[in-house]
Order: structure tokens, then C-alpha cells, then sequence
């Protein structure tokens, strides 16, 4: 299939971007950073003028609509360009980014009505998070080798990878084109296959929700911080929890519960941030309060409340308890990950957590485990196991 079809319309950049919520928005900003232009579309009108203002202020060329005339793109989306389109490569795969609502049935249509409107040379990657490509890909599309995954982390600027998801249809030369899309941006791209949270979100929830249960079972926020960074992670998981957004934790919390209930607690913890619109420090505030994006020190007053209502145990955990209490289960997923062949090889998933979570130490996040030790993890997963699902044994487990 040639790249530089005579479908995909004159003057449109080669790079759509549908959606301009929190993480839309970031990855507009992360292709404006490297100079390559770009349609941002979404359904709101709001959301695109808001953008438009940003980009306008930042110094970026900007212009209203995608087309002159007949645009091809769904007529519900508002869209922008921003940058010079006839600076494109021609040589480039025309590239869909979808960050839309987390719906799989939405995803179709959005990308029914694309292949539709551009023709099949372009690439159709979503950026779910909870969602299996094969599912979005679905049965209607003429061209589902066309879709593929390019899950992007937050914060996007911060992050060195993507991942690139392959679902069982999805064409060689498609996945090869989102690898050099992710290399544009400056990303390298973690290969794997499709499967429920695909290798970083799959190991990030039974972490994320873990600091949840541990701060209702008497832990203190310090000491869960404390222990991610001695981990090597970049920041506590409780504020990650808001960079994430209660929505996507809620959306990707629910996907692991269906795909593994074998192996996880759900704290309800998210649930209620969402209920009470905490939903996180692009809307103002989550687990912490935030002033002109600085996190306040303490948790928020509504969260000290909602860690009192679901408390179950006032332990005093050692730190080096934490520490375990956090870290085993993400290599209990890392190994699950492998048997199912999500991931290829530990350097995949090492790649993973130093791209896609920002793993910080000095060695490999792999390195941690070799250096705890066999016998270490086992007592720790024979200690806990009968009190948190997410130290149960990886032989236990039953793997997908
Ligand atoms: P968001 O709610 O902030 O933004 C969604 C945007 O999509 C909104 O601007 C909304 O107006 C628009 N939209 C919704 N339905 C639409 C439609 N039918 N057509 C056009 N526009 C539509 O959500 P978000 O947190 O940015 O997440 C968006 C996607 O990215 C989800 O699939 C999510 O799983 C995924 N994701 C989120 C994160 C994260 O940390 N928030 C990280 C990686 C991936």
C-alpha cells in the first residue's frame, strides 16, 4: 500500500490527532515540540479553542479547520492545524493518533468513519489504555490491518517510550510506521502484543491500587513515597494516581478486575475520588491539592476523609514492608507477561518501566528483583499472600 495515496487530501498534515482531552493535548504538544505539523480534532468546539489559544501563544502557526473544502474528516469533530502541512515528508505514512473517549464502540465508529473519509494507506493507532486492539479493529472496518496501538504515558514530555501494540490483524508495515513515528518524536517504541493493559498498564495497576489499599491499611503517604523512590520510580504512585486522572485509573483499574479478579483488590478508593470530582491535577485536584500545578505536601482534606471511611487496619508497616508490598506484584505481572508472550524478553518490559514509567535507577528495573533474590520474594509472597491478592504466587496465578 503507497503511503502518499492520492486519497489522503491535499494540504492535510500527515498527522491527525483526534482528541484534545489530557492526554490529547499532550501529545499535541510533544509533536509541536518536534516541529511537525499536525490536525488536532475533537468534538468540542471548547476544547479546540482552547488549544488553538495555547499553541497561537506558544509562537506555533496555527489555522482554523483542517481543510479548505471538503474536509474529510467526521463532520462533528472541530479541528486546527498547527504548523506548516507543506513541510510534511511525503514519504510518510499519513498517521491517525486516537484520544478519544475510553469506549471501544465510540473507537469503532471514529474509526469506521476515518478509513471512510482518508482512505485505507492511513495508519489507525489508538491510544487506549484499557481497550484490546483487536476489539477496536472490531468486524467493520474494511482495513483493520490498518489499526494499531500507540499508547502514549503521562506525563508524555517526561516519558522516553511508547508503547506500539500489535493486535493479531494488524499489518507489518503499519506497526513499522508507528516505530518511526514514535522515533519522530523522539520515543522508542516498546513492541508488544495486544492483551488487557498491554505490558505498562498491566504491571502499573496492581501497583497503583496496592498504594491505595496500603494507605487504608495505616501506611503513611511519606512512607509510600519514600519507598517508590528508593524503588527507582520518578514520583509517589498517589500522586501518578493524579497525573493519571481518576477517569483512565477508574477505566484501567476496571480492565485489570475483569481480565485478572485472581489478582487484585480493587481499592475503593477510585471510585469515590470519582464520585467526589477529585479526578486528578488537570481538574484541580485528586489525591492532592494543586496550585498552579504544584502538588501540596499533604494529601487533600477530602482524601484524609476517604481513607478514614474505607480504613480496614491502623498497621504499622516497616518501610521495607512497603517496599515489597509494592514492588512484588509488578514483577509477579512481569512474569505472567512473559509466559503469555505480551512481552518478548525481560529487556522489553525493562525497557517498559525505564520508558513508559520512568524508572530512574541506575540499573535495570529487573536488576531490583535479581538483587532481592529468589528466596526474599517467595517469603514476602508466603508473608502476604493470603492478605492481598496481588501476592499471590506467579504459579498460583493463573496465567491469561
Ligand atoms: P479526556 O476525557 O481528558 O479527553 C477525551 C477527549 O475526547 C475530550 O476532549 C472529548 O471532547 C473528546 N471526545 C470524546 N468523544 C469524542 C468523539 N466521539 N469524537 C471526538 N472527540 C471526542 O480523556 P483522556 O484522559 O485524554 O483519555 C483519552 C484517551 O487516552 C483514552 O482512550 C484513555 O484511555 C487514553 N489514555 C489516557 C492516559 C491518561 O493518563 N489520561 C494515558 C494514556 C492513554
Amino acid at each position: 500500500m503507497k503511503p502518499d495515496s492520492p486519497q489522503w487530501p491535499h494540504g492535510l498534515p500527515h498527522v491527525l490527532l483526534i482528541g484534545a482531552g489530557v492526554v490529547g493535548r499532550a501529545i499535541a504538544d510533544a509533536h509541536a515540540a518536534r516541529n511537525l505539523p499536525f490536525c488536532l480534532a475533537d468534538q468540542s468546539e471548547e476544547a479546540i479553542r482552547a488549544a488553538a489559544r495555547a499553541f497561537d501563544e506558544a509562537g506555533y502557526a496555527t489555522r482554523d479547520g483542517s481543510l479548505a473544502g471538503g474536509s474529510p474528516l467526521p463532520e462533528s469533530l472541530h479541528a486546527i492545524t498547527v504548523g506548516d502541512p507543506s513541510s510534511t515528508d511525503a514519504t510518510t505514512a499519513p498517521i491517525v493518533i486516537e484520544s478519544i473517549v475510553e469506549r471501544c464502540e465510540v473507537k469503532q465508529e471514529m474509526f469506521a468513519a476515518l478509513q471512510a473519509g482518508l482512505g485505507e494507506t492511513a495508519v489507525l493507532c489508538s491510544n487506549t489504555s484499557t481497550l484490546l486492539i483487536d476489539e477496536i479493529a472490531g468486524r467493520r472496518l474494511r482495513s483493520p490491518g490498518r489499526v494499531c496501538g500507540m499508547h502514549f504515558f503521562m506525563p508524555v514530555h517526561a516519558r522516553a517510550a511508547v508503547e506500539v501494540v500489535a493486535g493479531k490483524r494488524s499489518d507489518d508495515d503499519a506497526i513499522q510506521a508507528v516505530v518511526d513515528h514514535a522515533a519522530r518524536l523522539g520515543k522508542r517504541a516498546i513492541r508488544c502484543q495486544d492483551g488487557p493493559g498491554f505490558i505498562v498498564n498491566r504491571m502499573l495497576s496492581p501497583y497503583l491500587n496496592q498504594a491505595l489499599l496500603l494507605l487504608c491499611r495505616g501506611a503513611s503517604e511519606r512512607q509510600i513515597e519514600r519507598a517508590a523512590l528508593a524503588y527507582g520510580m520518578p514520583m509517589s504512585p498517589l500522586e501518578l494516581i493524579d497525573w493519571i486522572g481518576a477517569p483512565t485509573m477508574y477505566h484501567a483499574g476496571k480492565a485489570f478486575t475483569s481480565a485478572f479478579p485472581q489478582r487484585i483488590d480493587p481499592s475503593p478508593m477510585v471510585p469515590a475520588l470519582l464520585k467526589r470530582k477529585r479526578l486528578g491535577r488537570d481538574s484541580g485536584g485528586g489525591l492532592f491539592d494543586y496550585d498552579r500545578g504544584r502538588r501540596s505536601q499533604q494529601l487533600s482534606d477530602p482524601t484524609q476523609q476517604l481513607i478514614e471511611t474505607y480504613r480496614t487496619d491502623r498497621r504499622a508497616f516497616s518501610d521495607g514492608d512497603v517496599l515489597l508490598l509494592l514492588t512484588i506484584p509488578m514483577w509477579i505481572e512481569a512474569t505472567c507477561l512473559l509466559k503469555e508472550g505480551v512481552a518478548d524478553s525481560m529487556s522489553t518490559v525493562d525497557l517498559a518501566m525505564a520508558g513508559g514509567l520512568g524508572f530512574t535507577s541506575d540499573a535495570n528495573w529487573s536488576e531490583f528483583f535479581a538483587e532481592l533474590g529468589t528466596e526474599r520474594i517467595d517469603d514476602a509472597i508466603s508473608r502476604w499472600q493470603s492478605e492481598f491478592k496481588s501476592m499471590r504466587k506467579p504459579d498460583d496465578a493463573q496465567v491469561a
